[in-house]
This record gives structure tokens, C-alpha cells and sequence, in this order.
């Protein structure tokens, strides 16, 4: 028999959809046009390139003048927060964030406040949200942005974006959210929405890896990170990536029926299972980040006296594929700073795993997991230093 696979990871990244891959083929070979030169070759990628920015613009309520495709989600965060500092007219020097931001986000601020720029941290409560009240008391005369991201990658609680927007409008800071993981996931409505950048990557709503987008609200000026050939309206220079970004569009496509199609309820509903068996299986286990404000794809745990790299390695073993939470990327063991900006101790965080679903997550698949995850708690606790597991 096959082994079994369960690939619950889809916070890190999405398996690329079949038509979004079939979108992208021909523009790595058969149709090998510069969309900026003039000639037929050129017109058809040009066309490939227009038909994707009004999918995804058309996604979240944009107009196709204000979405600027970049390298990754990564670069587009680094865009809106560099490029909208160095444009600064009135040249104001202060800048506010969360404590629980993406990495893309919390280092490029980090890395502007050594270059004479003063930044906030906003903390968060027990859940990782960030309250209105909070960025109200640190918008100050010299604030010219505040930097909050949509939902967390690793606890998936989703903060009131639109409060923390009319905040910032009312007092004339810019507004920018981290979109990533919800793009394609939760509707979202810019017209509607009091956002004036909005980053989204296409690697997390099942379109390839390398291919990010930043929403800038028409009239916003940004100075370019990538001076050249003047391509993205002179924002972000370069050729297209005519085949990432037409599988962008394709992705765009594919979660607006995604939404038509009630997607969200069902993944919710069997996240919902996932996370109710967990805590009830496993003894001294509790769900991190918000139980309803949350992305409905996503999952997190943490188990008490429980290393989460020993979780993972065990259940990949299993073939289930999960994340823990102190992803150690430098190879340092440091628990998350999400998990430790919501207060707890640095033992605890290190228990954490994540574990988040996609659009081909079956109810077997969880019933798998359910059946393997508890029994795995169970051996490293016999195994464990520490007693009364
Ligand atoms: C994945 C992710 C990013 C980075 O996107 P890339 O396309 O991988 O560079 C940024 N922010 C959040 C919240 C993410 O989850």
C-alpha cells in the first residue's frame, strides 16, 4: 500500500494549481515574447501580462493601474515600507509595526531604524491581535506610515484591519497591510477597505513560487527599490515574469471561485475538527491565536514539555507535513517572537506546530492525522526530561 501523505503546511506554501500551471506553460517556451517589445511575440505576452493584473486587481477590488507585480511577497513588503519612507514629502521619521509581523516586514523596519528612522512595535494581545486603542496612542506628529499585517502566518488571527485603516486615515499616516496569507482566502474589498498598500504573494494561494504583487492606491507615490527599464508603471523595473505573473492571474481566477464555491466554510469546518480532537486527545494542549478571528485554512497548537521540531520530525516520518513554531531559519533555537509577543514563556513556545489546510485537505486526511498526532505526543513525552506529562 502507499504510504499515506498529508501535506498540512499550506501557511508556508500551496501546492501550484492545475490550471494555474497550465496557464503559465507556454510563456516559458512557445511563446517567448518581451511584453515590451512590439511585435506579435511581444503583444501576446503584453496581453498575458494585462489579462493577469486585471484578475488579481479584480480580486481584491483594485484598479488595474494600482497593482504593481514584484519578485515575491517579500519584496513588495520591502517596497511599501522603503519606497513609501524615501517618498515622504514632509520627511517624517516615524514609523509603527506590530510585534508579531512577518519577518519581510519586522527586519525592514528594523533595518530603517538604523538608517535614522524611529519605529513603534505595537504590542499584541493573548491571541496576537492588535488593538485599534494601541495604534490610536502611538500615531504621533512625525508618523508617516503604520505597517499591520492582515492575518498572522503563524497563529492565523486575523486583526481588525479596517478599524486600524480609519485610524491612520484620519490622522494622515499611511496604511499598509501584509496580505499574504490571506489573499485568495478571505474576501477582500479595497474599494471598500481603508488600505493604501496591500501586499499579496502567489506562491500561497496555489500560484508559483516568485511571483508577489503590491496594491498601491492610486495618487500614493513610492520610490523605487529597482531603478531600470521603467516596467510596473517605473516602480519596479525589470521584464515581467510573464509566466509567474500569468499564473498569478490564474491563481486570482481560481480563489474568486474558490469563494463561489464556499471553500472557506469547508476547510474551516474540518480546521474546527482538526483543533477540537487535538486538545481533546492530547492532554496539556491549547490552541494558539484567536479560535473564530482567524484564517479558516489554519491551525496552531502548542503542546506543553514538548520540543516542536520533535513533533515535526515525527510526523513527517508519519508522512503528515507540519511546521513548528520556532522555525529555526538562522539555526538558532529562539522561539517564535509571535508566540512571544502574546505572552508566553519561552518553554511553552517551544510546543508549538502548525498546521494549515488546503483546498485538497479531506476529512480521512484529518481523521489520519487525529489518529497519528496523539500517540506521537505520547512517546516523546515518556521520552522527555521532564516528569508529569
Ligand atoms: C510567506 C509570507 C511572506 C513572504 O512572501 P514570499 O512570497 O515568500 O516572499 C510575507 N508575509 C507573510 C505574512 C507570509 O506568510
Amino acid at each position: 500500500m502507499e504510504p499515506r501523505k498529508v501535506y498540512l503546511d499550506n501557511s508556508a506554501t500551496t501546492k501550484v494549481a492545475e490550471e494555474v500551471l497550465n496557464a503559465m506553460i507556454p510563456y516559458f517556451s512557445n511563446d517567448p515574447g518581451n511584453p515590451n517589445s512590439l511585435h506579435q511575440w511581444g503583444r501576446g505576452a503584453r496581453r498575458a501580462v494585462d489579462e493577469s493584473r486585471e484578475s488579481v486587481a479584480s480580486l481584491i477590488g483594485a484598479g488595474i493601474h494600482e497593482i504593481v507585480f514584484t519578485g515575491n511577497g517579500s519584496a513588495a513588503d520591502n517596497l511599501a515600507i522603503k519606497g513609501s519612507a524615501w517618498a515622504d514629502k514632509k520627511n517624517r521619521k516615524h514609523i509603527i509595526t506590530s510585534a508579531v509581523e512577518h519577518h519581510a516586514v519586522i527586519d525592514t523596519c528594523k533595518w530603517l531604524g538604523k538608517t535614522g528612522y524611529d519605529i513603534t512595535y505595537l504590542p499584541v494581545d493573548e491571541f496576537g491581535m492588535v488593538h485599534p486603542e494601541t495604534l490610536k496612542g502611538a500615531i504621533r506628529d512625525d508618523t508617516l506610515l503604520a505597517s499591520v499585517m492582515h492575518a498572522n502566518n503563524e497563529v492565523g488571527t486575523v486583526n481588525p484591519i479596517e478599524e486600524l485603516g480609519a485610524i491612520c486615515r484620519e490622522r494622515g499616516v499611511l496604511f499598509h497591510t501584509d496580505a499574504v496569507q490571506t489573499a485568495g482566502h478571505i474576501p477582500i474589498d479595497v474599494s471598500k477597505l481603508p488600505v493604501d498598500m496591500l501586499t499579496m504573494s502567489a506562491h500561497k494561494m496555489y500560484g508559483p513560487k516568485g511571483t508577489g504583487a503590491l496594491y498601491v492606491r492610486k495618487g500614493i507615490k513610492l520610490v523605487p527599490l529597482v531603478h531600470g527599464g521603467g516596467q510596473e508603471y517605473g516602480i519596479r523595473s525589470g521584464t515581467e515574469d510573464t509566466a509567474g505573473i500569468a499564473g498569478f492571474g490564474a491563481a486570482a481566477r481560481l480563489a474568486k471561485r474558490l469563494f463561489e464555491e464556499g471553500e472557506e466554510t469547508r476547510v474551516s469546518c474540518l480546521r474546527d475538527k482538526l483543533l477540537d480532537g487535538i486538545i481533546e486527545k492530547i492532554p496539556n494542549s491549547f490552541v494558539t491565536g484567536h479560535r473564530t478571528k482567524r484564517l479558516p485554512f489554519h491551525g496552531s497548537v502548542c503542546v506543553r514539555r514538548i520540543e516542536g521540531e520533535g513533533i515535526l520530525l515525527r510526523m513527517d516520518y508519519a508522512g503528515i507535513g507540519v511546521s513548528s513554531g520556532s522555525a529555526c531559519t538562522s539555526g538558532s533555537l529562539e522561539p517564535s517572537h509571535v508566540l512571544l509577543a502574546m505572552g508566553l514563556d519561552h518553554a511553552t513556545a517551544h510546543g508549538s506546530v502548525r498546521l494549515t489546510l488546503g483546498r485538497d485537505t479531506t476529512e480521512d486526511d484529518i481523521n489520519y492525522v487525529l489518529e497519528k498526532f496523539p500517540p506521537i505526543v505520547e512517546i516523546l513525552r515518556k521520552m522527555s526530561p521532564y516528569k508529569g506529562g
